[in-house]
């Protein structure tokens, strides 16, 4: 199945519009192209680059709601998930953040492409980013960046009270989610939902932890990413 076709039938399965495929596929073979000269991604074939990155990045639709929210994509990477989710929720006001300057530069080229002039592309450490950006977000997104204690720490600091902060796991996270209580805790975080799902097009099973901010985060948080990392919450 072409990649187009591919992202068009889970698109669809998601209940979404099939249309943003289009976009999704000049976005898919940038990458695979840029892939070529830097290392942007481990996964390197259309296929799996529609299911494992763009498909799994659109699941999300279904579990949270995206309708007009100031979104951060903390260590975005390439670009996942953040900039799928604006391409299916336009009315998303999206920032990705990423520590290297490879990466940011790869997403600004390919927010230039789509025209995509609004989705802020930026290149800061999160525990640095959140001193001028504390509690500015309704919802903080991240994948496969840290452990949740620590990614806990990177993220939640960002998030309005009120808003949530989701962190894409594997299904096999109880051990991470149970380390993780006392740094939601101290952060102003509680956990509403643990919700699992299957990429669409895969037999993959994926899990979405959903925390809210439900008290501000202590000034004294996050702290210099060093301390972080030795002495997790
Ligand atoms: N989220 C993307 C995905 O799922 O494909 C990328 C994941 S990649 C394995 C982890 C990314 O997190 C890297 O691009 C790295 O630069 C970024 N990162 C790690 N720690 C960070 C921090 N403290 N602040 C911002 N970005 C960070």
């Amino acid at each position: 199945m072409s990649l187009e076709s591919l992202l068009r039938e889970g698109l669809t399965a998601l209940g979404l519009s099939p249309d943003a495929a289009e976009l999704m596929c000049r976005y898919a073979r940038m990458l695979l192209e840029r892939n070529r000269v830097m290392n942007l991604t481990a996964i390197t074939s259309e296929p799996d680059v529609a299911r494992l990155h763009f498909l799994d990045s659109c699941a999300l639709t279904a579990l949270a709601d995206f309708h007009k929210k100031t979104v951060i994509d903390v260590g975005t990477g390439a670009g996942f998930p953040g900039l799928p989710l604006r391409l299916v929720e336009p009315s998303l006001r999206l920032t990705l953040l990423d520590a290297q300057r490879k990466r940011v530069d790869f997403l600004r080229s390919v927010c230039d492409t789509l025209e995509l002039p609004d989705v802020d592309c930026t290149q800061e450490r999160a525990e640095a980013y959140a001193a001028a950006h504390r509690e500015q977000f309704d919802v903080t997104v991240s994948r496969a960046v840290a452990a949740l204690p620590v990614l806990t720490e990177l993220c939640l600091p960002l998030v309005r009270v009120g808003g949530t902060f989701l962190a894409m796991k594997s299904v096999n996270c109880d051990g991470e989610l149970s380390a993780a209580a006392h740094s939601i805790e101290t952060l102003g975080g509680r956990v509403r939902q643990v919700a699992d799902y299957v990429i669409p097009c895969t037999e993959i099973p994926r899990r979405l932890i959903v925390i809210e901010k439900v008290r501000p985060t202590p000034d004294a948080y996050p702290r210099a990413f060093g301390k972080i990392k030795k002495n997790p919450l």
